[in-house]
């Protein structure tokens, strides 16, 4: 089975947006891969149909082998992401949003876990900081250490790295690839080609809604 598998998904949002057009992509489990595509593509549109966030209009996907309509629930089991925005509550510590989340997922709250988790994420020294106090380095740390929380095997990051600086894109650089090296199927969204090429075994390429290449990163680089 693939970690990801897409089948004719058209996507039409309200005021006639076609934001996807007929998609067809398979994510083999155990890459890290990369869907790239300029700003309106569709890449969140389709990566929050996956996580069960957006309602496709037509077409089938499933999660680790779960259809994402007839398994919603192992679907998103199978699933951890990491949007954009930071969604936790700043007057909480980073070992508490963590047990926060656990309980939304029915995952035994365990300081253990806890602090592996932040571990992970080099945030363990700030275990109990008010995360409001966190540097934005570190909230992006924190969504990712959120997101596996419930020990997903796909991890999606929606554009990790949009406006941060090289330091920073580094080290999320460097802890993507402890995930996958950790057996975590990654699948990440960028506008950025340099990213793609950088971190990803294959790269998807969308653009006004429709997949226009999906090629192992190596052929891909070697045609532009
Ligand atoms: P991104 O490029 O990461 O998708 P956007 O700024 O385009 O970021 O979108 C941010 C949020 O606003 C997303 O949740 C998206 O679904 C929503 N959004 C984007 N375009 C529209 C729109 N035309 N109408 C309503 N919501 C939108
Ligand atoms: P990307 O993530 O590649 O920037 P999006 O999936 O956010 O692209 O957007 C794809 C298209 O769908 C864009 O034209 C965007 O404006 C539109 N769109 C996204 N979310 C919404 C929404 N909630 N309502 C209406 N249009 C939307």
């Amino acid at each position: 089975d693939a970690a990801i598998h897409v089948e004719n998904v058209t996507k039409i949002y309200e005021g006639d947006v076609r934001a996807l057009d007929n998609v067809n992509l398979t994510v083999p489990r155990g890459t890290i891969f990369g869907l790239l595509g300029p700003n309106g593509a569709g890449k969140s549109t389709l990566i929050n149909i996956l996580a069960g966030l957006v309602n496709k209009t037509a077409g089938s996907a499933s999660v680790w082998g779960f259809d994402i309509d007839r398994d919603p629930r192992n679907a998103k089991a199978s699933i951890g992401i990491v949007n954009q925005e930071i969604t936790f509550d700043p007057f909480f510590t980073p070992a508490e949003t963590l047990d926060i989340q656990a309980g939304l997922y029915g995952v035994p709250r365990n300081a253990k876990r806890t602090m592996e988790l932040l571990k992970a994420v080099r945030l363990e020294d700030k275990a109990d900081a008010y995360a409001r106090t966190l540097s934005g380095g570190m909230k992006r740390r924190l969504m990712v250490a959120k997101a596996m929380v419930h020990s997903p095997p796909v991890l999606i990051l929606d554009e990790p790295t949009a406006g941060v600086d090289i330091d920073l894109r580094r080290q999320l650089w460097d802890y993507v690839r402890e995930l996958h090296a950790g057996g975590v199927t990654v699948i990440l969204t960028t506008h950025y080609l340099e990213e793609a090429e950088e971190l990803c075994d294959r790269i998807a390429i969308i653009n006004h809604g429709k997949l226009i290449a999906d090629k192992p990163t190596r052929e891909l680089v070697n045609m532009a």
